[in-house]
């Protein structure tokens, strides 16, 4: 029997998901061919695109663009460099680019490339989970070059922070209207009730895998006035399809897959939210039992996401007891695991590097069952009680 706690890297595709899949597959034609085969899958493309604007609240058919892209790490990069490419600027001093200390690679690597171009990168410090607004307000009013994006992820993928986007965007756009205010909710997506508007942003990434769709698909929203003031362009030619945003004939079964997914989670959010809080509090419970510490961010978090810290024992060496129990959680998270980059949103928690060695990443869906949650704690229990041993 296997309990899949690693919700955060990737989900289970549902049912209607893979079923949408499938049935995509029958619809091979390219949406860009003007025959009848490339019409029906130009259809599909389209339903599927309402779709996922309907989930994001974004109105069909005003001037807001959502473009498909192949995953959550291309629409962040589309928007960062796209916005980057976009005007004519001063080689020596092109301006400043302000994300959040605790982003995901996928806006912290595009900003270090925009660092090498000459761009001035400044990391809004998060502490506890909360993203530090005064410290923001302070860097606004410093004679900085003028701010041309700012990326805040609305939910950590590592610690369930909630951060707040909607103040941060209103402080940046107070001051530089025409910086594109670009948000990351690749975590939130089907877990938060937001929409762009709701939170005053330009730009908004989310991925098909983070919400039970097969992988393969993830959508870029760019706003009508963004698009009008040419504050974003395409940066990778080609065939021009998406709006000439990503260029490339497009994944039309990963697509109707997240189509399916994204319009289950909308009609389920309340049912899906009230099983993943009951999972948290037994959750919560048990960890309590055990002694282990969760790093609970101060602000408002998401249900969904628990870091715990189990000291005296390597994450490496928990996650593969709990793996050969078929206990399935993370390190941090997932991407990185892959690297030997210090994290920056458990380091805003006051961890020393012994405790961060020693953190894991629960993350839960409500695909979960107590079964799972009680699995993961009789594990974490004997994986306590045997690797200590061990090392003593
Ligand atoms: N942004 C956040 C907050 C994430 O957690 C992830 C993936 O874990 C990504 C972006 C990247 O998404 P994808 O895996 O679809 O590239």
């Amino acid at each position: 029997m296997e309990h899949y706690l690693d919700n955060s890297a990737t989900t289970r595709p549902s049912d209607a998901a893979l079923e949408a899949m499938t049935r995509a597959a029958a619809v091979w034609g390219n949406p860009s061919s003007v025959h009848h085969a490339g019409q029906e899958a130009a259809a599909l493309l389209r339903e599927s695109r309402k779709t996922i604007a309907k989930a994001l609240g974004v109105p069909f058919f005003g001037g807001d663009k959502i473009i498909f892209t192949s995953c959550g790490t291309e629409s962040n990069n589309i928007a960062m460099l796209g916005c980057a490419a976009a005007k004519k600027r001063d080689p020596v001093n092109p301006g400043t680019v302000i994300i959040s200390a605790g982003e995901h690679p996928s806006i912290d690597g595009p900003a270090s490339l925009l660092a090498k171009q000459g761009y001035n990168i400044v990391r809004i410090p998060t502490k506890h989970g909360v993203l530090d607004l005064e410290a923001l307000e302070s860097t606004l009013n410093k004679g900085i070059s003028p701010v041309v994006f700012a990326g805040f992820m609305l939910v950590n993928n590592e610690t369930g922070a909630v951060y707040d986007v909607k103040s941060a965007a209103k402080a940046v756009k107070s001051k530089y209207p025409d910086a594109v205010v670009h948000c990351d909710a690749v975590q939130a997506f089907g877990k938060l009730k937001f929409t762009p508007s709701s939170l005053g942003v330009d730009t908004l990434s989310v991925s098909a895998h983070k919400i039970h769709s097969v992988r393969g698909a993830a959508a870029l929203f760019i706003s009508a006035e963004t698009i009008k003031r040419k504050n974003i362009v395409p940066v990778m030619p080609g065939g021009g399809q998406e709006n000439g945003f990503r260029s490339g004939t497009e994944n039309l079964c990963s697509i109707a897959s997240f189509a399916a997914a994204a319009d289950e989670i909308s009609k389920n959010f309340d049912e899906n939210r009230a099983r993943v809080l009951n999972l948290r509090a037994l959750l919560d419970e048990r960890l309590s039992v055990l002694d282990i510490t969760v790093n609970r961010p101060d602000g408002d978090f998401l249900p969904h996401i628990a870091s715990i810290t189990v000291l005296g024992i390597r994450s490496e060496t928990m996650l593969n007891f709990l793996s050969g129990r078929g206990v399935y959680i993370s390190a941090g998270s997932a991407c990185a695991a892959n690297s030997k980059k210090k994290s920056t949103a458990l380091e805003a928690f006051g961890l020393e590097p012994d405790q961060m060695d020693s953190t894991l990443r629960i993350s839960l869906s409500h695909m979960n069952t107590e079964d799972d949650i009680v699995a993961l704690c009789e594990g974490l229990a004997l994986g306590i009680a045997s690797l200590q041993r061990k090392k003593g």
